[in-house]
């Protein structure tokens, strides 16, 4: 076969392209920045909320009140008790209606109920891990405190310790090697159980005398800086998360490693592209909380808050929201993971998001035969795909991981059982769920652009 002929019929085979040999690397680069300064001032879900609504204001959202109507050119921001944020914007009069939704909440450690203690000289915070975490990475890495106490009195006092240069930080032990022989005996899961993750918070005794005397101290010193009693922690949501910077990652800088890029790696683009637009569709963010705990609760995707409000739009509208969801599009925005060499055995790299090959379609998610995923259908695939091939947005397919390795879910099946056409789309990362996590710069920018089109 002559060379011609052979390069002619190798175009017929699909490969995936690079996006750093794509797209402009300054523009790249320069989204990244805004990305990283969103990430070190969004570590929980309520300050996610916080952040994104003074980001809003300023592209002239304004709060929308629960129940209230909803009319052509509105462009609000819906903030469900603190933890949830819904962005929308009413286009012209049945104007075509999209839907992104990722979500805010990242894995970290929950401070228990009745969290202080005194143990042997030490003291400590109980915690109960939130989400799918790999316990031992949560051991001898700087942690912050964050979170909102509540008051006898209702009065609310706000936490974030450990992410100033001049803050304590706090920290979880573990075994030094000499002592590990048992330890190291044991399993991965099991070298660092629940049991294990007590945080230290303090060592110095209030007075030599007083029996439980270092934890009175740490009381003392939670009285004398924030007003509160231990009863208060009843009322609480304290949580440490790791108090890490994002950074840049490789001597070409083409990674970012921080907390929660999973998944305000898909969440921080969907916020700009919907701040930015400016055409006639119905665009329609969802910024949800618990999606790592199965999207449960008033704040997750399960809540009926988004019936409310797409029932509120089709009022808007004067058509029955049976014909608003039957004709929406949906984007749910959730990361994948990335293909990585170093554990290549659990992924099969055909159908693995690779770095830095663009955001990342999974038509399913699930584990055992696709059980609980919601399986895009192909028709809406091929519409996508068309929107995607007309903007040059530069895209990759991605399964979790090879058949059976394990598997997960995101918030897609809960749209899309409201008769909503839904497909995952987001950004491959290394190393998700633990402390620090990696993604590349030119998937999230891959991300934004690929969000910008389909609202477009
Ligand atoms: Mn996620
Ligand atoms: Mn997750």
């Amino acid at each position: 076969m002559s060379n011609e002929k052979y390069n002619e019929i190798e175009k017929l085979a699909y490969k995936k392209q690079n996006v750093f040999s794509v797209y402009d690397k300054t523009d790249v680069f320069s989204f990244a920045e805004k990305y990283k300064s969103y990430l070190n001032i969004t570590k929980t879900e309520r300050e996610a909320v916080k952040v994104t609504v003074d980001m809003a204001k300023k592209y002239g959202f304004s709060e929308y009140k629960i129940g209230s109507k909803i009319s052509i050119g509105d462009k609000k921001y819906f903030i469900n008790k603190n933890k949830q944020l819904i962005l929308f914007i009413k286009g012209k009069k049945n104007a075509p209606v999209k839907i992104v939704a990722s979500h805010i909440d990242s894995p970290r450690l929950d401070l228990k109920q009745n969290p202080l203690y005194e143990d042997n000289g030490l003291s400590f915070f109980k915690t109960h891990y939130y989400g799918g975490i790999k316990k031992y990475q949560w051991t001898t890495v700087p942690l912050a405190l964050h979170g909102i106490v509540y008051k006898e009195n209702g009065e609310a006092i706000d936490f974030s310790v450990g992410e100033s240069e001049s803050d304590p930080i706090f920290y979880i032990t573990d075994l030094l090697p000499h002592l590990s022989r048992e330890q190291n005996e044991k399993t991965l899961k099991n070298g660092i159980t629940a049991d294990n993750l007590n945080v230290f918070v303090g060592s110095i005794p209030l007075d030599e005398d007083l029996k439980k005397a270092i934890k009175l101290n740490v009381l003392k010193i939670l009285n004398t800086q924030y007003g509160m009693v231990e009863e208060d922690f009843l009322s609480a949501e304290l949580c440490f998360v790791p108090a890490l910077k994002a950074r840049d990652i490789g001597l070409d800088r083409s990674l970012i490693g921080a907390y929660g890029h999973d998944d305000k790696v898909c969440s921080y683009p969907a916020i700009v592209s919907t701040l930015e637009y400016t055409g006639d569709n119905t665009i329609i963010t969802i910024l949800a909380d618990k999606e790592e705990i199965g999207s449960e609760g008033n704040t997750g995707m399960q809540s009926g808050i988004f019936v409310d409000i797409l029932n509120k739009i089709a009022e808007a509208d004067g058509v029955d929201p049976s014909i608003l969801r039957y004709n929406a599009e949906c984007l749910s925005a959730d990361v994948t993971s990335a293909f990585d060499p170093n554990y290549a055995s659990v992924y099969e790299k055909n159908n693995s998001g690779i770095i830095s090959c663009g955001v990342a379609m999974s038509k399913y998610t699930g584990s055992g035969g696709k059980s609980s995923s919601n399986d895009a259908s192909a028709e809406y695939i091929s519409k996508i795909r068309k929107i995607f091939k007309e903007n040059n947005v530069i895209w990759q397919t991605a399964e979790l991981g090879k058949t059976d390795a394990g598997g997960g879910g995101t918030v897609a099946k809960y749209i899309a059982r409201l008769n909503i056409d839904t497909v995952d789309l987001g950004v491959p990362v290394l190393s998700m769920h633990a402390p620090y996590e990696a993604i590349s710069k030119a998937d999230v920018y891959s991300c934004y652009l690929a969000f910008k089109a389909f609202i477009k």
